[in-house]
């Protein structure tokens, strides 16, 4: 049996097999659904909920709520190679934030974010409650063109977008800890707040990836996915890892750790078959998209999958948030 975090373990045992799943294309485990429809596109839908002292601090405005909670939701859609089209926001509010000033900061900045998305919001349900904001977004994607985490084969190349631990090196200045090299940093704050959904990548992928996951809880937990999915391994070089010149202020390892096992950075890690390579990177070459390689699929070591980090097997499930720590 395989390590797995008690949060996916939970799913699991009580979601994954609970209901039949007449015309799902791809059910839970990725990172949205996939659904039939009867026209050229599938439906694609995916839910996120943040919680106040959770996924945001509690000094957080109502603008930085509204735009993390839209925008980690679109990362999802960006990792299916999906196309986002309406949303349905469920909202708690405690009493003490449903000001008028708190609810048009929180809904202009929602609304500008949907602009740019051009995504509309067609329903929900408001409560009173602790401070918690859930979103189901719903997207479309070319039949059978929807990325997903189960494609990888030995031999692929793995590939991240942008830069790596800017998520956690966030939250350490965000956190109640003034000596952070990183507490005024406003990169990072507009990286945490309004992280930037990779759909324009994402929809480019779907000719190219074999298999693709949102960063959201850490690399090697994200690609351990990607490699329990595929029933594969992988090999990644910490020193082929894209980092921002901004965390080289902290010693190495902590970095590495950070963009190694932080959560929070929204950016897609994909992998591309060998025989694509040439064809992606011709593709590439004219997009503006940053994109580093940085590693390589493998088989299977004895039934169980492994992220081997300059060499050294780690366990799928060590690294990345995890919500529900025994
Ligand atoms: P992501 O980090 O990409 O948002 P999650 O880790 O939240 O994905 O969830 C993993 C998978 O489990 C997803 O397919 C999600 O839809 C599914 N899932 C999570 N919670 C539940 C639940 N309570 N019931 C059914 N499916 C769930
Ligand atoms: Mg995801």
């Amino acid at each position: 049996m395989e390590e797995k975090s008690a949060e996916f373990a939970l799913i699991d045992t009580y979601f994954k097999n609970l209901t039949n799943q007449q015309e799902v294309i791809v059910g839970i485990g990725d990172d949205a659904a996939v659904i039939a429809s009867d026209n050229l596109s599938h439906w694609v839908v995916a839910a996120d909920t943040l919680v106040e002292a959770v996924h945001f601090p509690a000094e957080a405005t109502a603008e930085e709520i509204a735009s993390r909670s839209l925008c980690v939701n679109l990362s999802d859609m960006a990792a299916m190679g999906a196309v986002a089209k309406w949303f349905i926001l469920a909202l708690t509010l405690p009493s003490e934030k449903a000001s008028d000033a708190w609810l048009r900061d929180f809904s202009q900045s929602l609304g500008s974010i949907a602009a740019e998305h051009n995504i509309a919001l067609i329903g929900g349900d408001t409560t009173a409650g602790p401070l918690t904001v859930s979103i189901t977004l719903i997207g479309e994607v070319p039949k059978g063109k929807s990325l997903q985490r189960c494609g990888a084969k030995p031999g692929d190349l793995i590939f991240v977008s942008g830069t790596l631990g800017d998520g956690a090196a966030a939250l350490d200045g965000l956190k109640d800890n003034k000596k952070s090299a990183f507490a005024q940093n406003l990169r990072l704050l507009k990286h945490f707040y309004r992280p930037q959904p990779q759909t324009a990548l994402g929809k480019g992928l779907r000719d190219y990836a074999s298999a693709c996951i949102d960063i959201s809880d850490g690399l090697v937990s994200d690609l351990g996915h990607v490699c329990r999915a595929s029933g594969v391994s992988a090999e990644i070089s910490t020193q082929k890892l894209p980092v921002h010149p901004d965390l080289k202020q902290v010693p190495k390892q902590q970095y590495l750790q950070w963009a190694l096992t932080g959560g929070d950075d929204y950016q897609l890690c994909f992998t591309i078959p060998e025989n694509k390579r040439d064809d992606f990177d011709a593709w590439l070459s004219n997009q503006d998209f940053s994109v580093t390689e940085i590693g390589k699929i493998t088989p299977i070591h004895h039934n169980r999958s492994q992220v081997k980090i300059d060499g050294s097997a780690l366990s799928t499930a060590n690294g990345g948030y995890e919500h529900f720590q025994k």
